[in-house]
């Protein structure tokens, strides 16, 4: 496996062998790696000092259930901080199959024009995407398709990455070559915007499948893997349901963001459930569909296909987050108005959950009324059109809420929060405030634990295991999700990882990997300049109560302080 360094001002590339310390290291953890060995922590996220990371995980490449993810990363404008963000698709097999460890985009361009970067075999080009000017990223992956043949993955911008918005992410097609999985928080589709690059092809065929040392340990450790997984009810549940299925839950917990984040319970939640929104499925027929993999190979297929009541595609996946930012969060109960919603900000390539954060803000201010739909969607429009207050929106949560004098405004880090109230669900909360990515539930998920999520005791040693956990998986290219299948059968990532590599790792191998990763990040954030003040829920949340739980959040800054206790 090699490092890929495409130099955009040169319009170059050099295929380098690994350092021995970036060798151990897939995904996420190389790229916090990579950031803290060659980025600049005090760079401009959007200048020639940032690098645009790519890095499939440790265990990509072979199709095993829901592990072929692709981590990007770089400093995010969003937090000016470090960012990885991951996701399904093709992208992250594809580049494996090219020998591809980490791709890094360095540098700026001299001139204006914007430029396809297409890697194949052991080269890269740069060939025009100027005729792409204008054109949503459901239109410019059709055209990509069209020019490039239907085999190769493609990571591609949208309008939102080319205006620099900080709430832009980079679109991966899946496997029915739809670019609808998104490297979405933290503005990494800005910094791909600030190399002037509009889309990145890759053609695999000239490529192999990654060398297995030991193939038979590693087909039994396949095979008990997905034993453990299949037999989860979670995974069944996931398969039926979707993430929607996380509506009722959280609703129940008093943690569903309701009205920008005024209330944890919303009286609609009933319509924006997952179990709605199958019986909706079902009964529409044509292009609907209740479950769905976003790469091949997975089994749970926790995605879905949302058609209208034609049958045709409205927008695929429709994921609880987006239910619960542009649903809940915005008083709206229509799944197929969320999901019109849904389909404009992934053509504009943006972050729904920093967009729906921003219009609840946006309705606080009293720019628009909570629950009316059509000016949802007219100031999504005035997001595509670039208008000055379409601009700001699009630059996410914090930045609105500046601009329009709105106090509630629900970040940690300058990144808006998930759709998990962190009042009623403290050990995510104590996520959200530590961890190095700022607010998000993919760094740490505490809800299926067992506890009293109310109570503030023991929730930063909840967050903390749930931390190192998701940096693992992040490290290795696994879904959060085939975490159900190897919380239930650990030794199988040693052994994957053992047959794969030759190596002679032992059974903490999650733990370590995550724990390095999680240093490091927090190593370049300080040397970005962040201190424990930035480790914080915003102070409002300490003291303005939700229903229906009148819950505040409460865990101590001590115990906030004490999440990394090995660092
Ligand atoms: S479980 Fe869902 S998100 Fe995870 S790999 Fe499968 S389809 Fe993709």
């Amino acid at each position: 496996m090699e490092v890929w360094r495409v130099n955009v001002r040169s319009q170059s590339l050099s295929r380098e062998e690994l350092f021995q310390s970036w060798e151990r290291l897939g995904g996420r953890g190389l790229l916090a790696r990579i950031m803290v060995d060659e980025v600049i922590p005090t760079c401009n996220p959007l200048g020639p000092n940032n690098k645009l990371i790519f890095s499939p995980g440790l265990i990509v490449g072979h199709m095993l259930s829901s592990c072929d993810r692709i981590s990007v990363g770089g400093k995010s404008p969003l937090t000016g901080g470090i960012k990885e963000s991951n996701a399904g698709g093709r992208t992250g097999l594809h580049l494996t199959h090219l020998g591809i460890k980490a791709l890094i985009l360095e540098d700026e361009p001299e001139n204006e024009g914007w430029r396809v970067l297409r890697l194949e075999g052991d080269s890269a080009h740069f060939e025009s995407a100027n005729d792409f000017d204008g054109l949503g990223v459901y239109a410019a992956a059709e055209m990509l398709l069209k020019r490039y043949g239907k085999k190769v993955a493609i990571a591609l911008i949208g309008p939102g990455g080319v205006m620099g918005l900080a709430s832009a992410g980079i679109q991966n097609i899946d496997k029915d070559r739809v670019p609808s999985r998104i490297n979405a928080r933290g503005g990494l589709g800005a910094v791909m915007g600030s190399k002037r690059i509009r889309a990145i092809i890759i053609d695999k065929s000239g490529g192999s499948k990654p060398d297995i040392v030991d193939h038979e340990a590693f087909k039994r450790a396949q095979a008990e893997f997905n034993q453990a997984l299949m037999a989860q009810p979670q995974t069944t549940v996931y398969h039926d349901y979707g993430t929607a299925g996380m509506t009722l839950m959280c609703n129940g917990f008093g943690a569903l963001p309701t009205r920008n984040f005024s209330s944890g319970e919303f009286e609609g939640a009933e319509k924006l459930s997952g179990e709605y929104m199958r019986e909706i499925l079902l009964n529409r027929a044509g292009e609907s569909r209740t479950s769905h993999a976003c790469m091949a190979g997975c089994t749970i297929q926790c995605s879905n296909i949302f058609g209208g009541e034609d049958g045709k595609r409205i927008v695929s996946p429709l994921e609880y987050e987006t239910i619960g930012l542009m649903g809940a969060n915005l008083g709206i109960e229509s799944l197929d108005t969320i999901a019109r919603m849904n389909w404009e900000v992934n053509d504009l390539g943006l972050d729904s959950i920093e967009v729906g954060a921003a219009l609840g803000i946006a309705a606080d201010a009293g720019l628009w009324s909570f629950g009316d739909g059509n000016k949802a969607l007219a100031l999504i429009d005035e997001i595509r059109i670039g208008t000055p207050l379409g601009r700001v929106l699009g630059n996410g949560a914090a930045v609105t809420g500046k601009v329009l004098g709105v106090s509630r405004v629900p970040v940690v880090k300058g990144q808006a929060m998930s759709a998990y109230d962190p009042r009623a669900i403290k050990g995510t909360g104590v996520t959200y405030a530590t961890s190095p990515q700022g607010a998000d539930h993919t760094a740490g998920l505490t809800i299926r634990a067992k506890v009293d999520h109310l109570n503030p005791k023991g929730q930063a040693d909840l967050s903390r295991s749930a931390q190192i956990n998701m940096a693992g998986y992040d490290t290795l290219g696994a879904c959060s999700f085939a975490g159900f299948g190897f919380g239930a059968a650990p030794g199988t990532i040693r052994d994957l990882l053992n047959a794969r590599y030759g190596w002679k790792v032992n059974g903490d191998v999650l733990q370590d990997l995550g724990r390095e990763t999680l240093s490091l990040e927090r190593l370049f954030n300080r040397k970005a300049g962040f201190t424990r003040a930035d480790d914080r829920i915003p102070e409002w949340m300490t003291r303005e109560s939700i229903a229906p739980h009148d819950a505040v959040f409460d865990v101590s800054d001590s115990d906030l302080d004490a999440v990394f206790d090995w660092d």
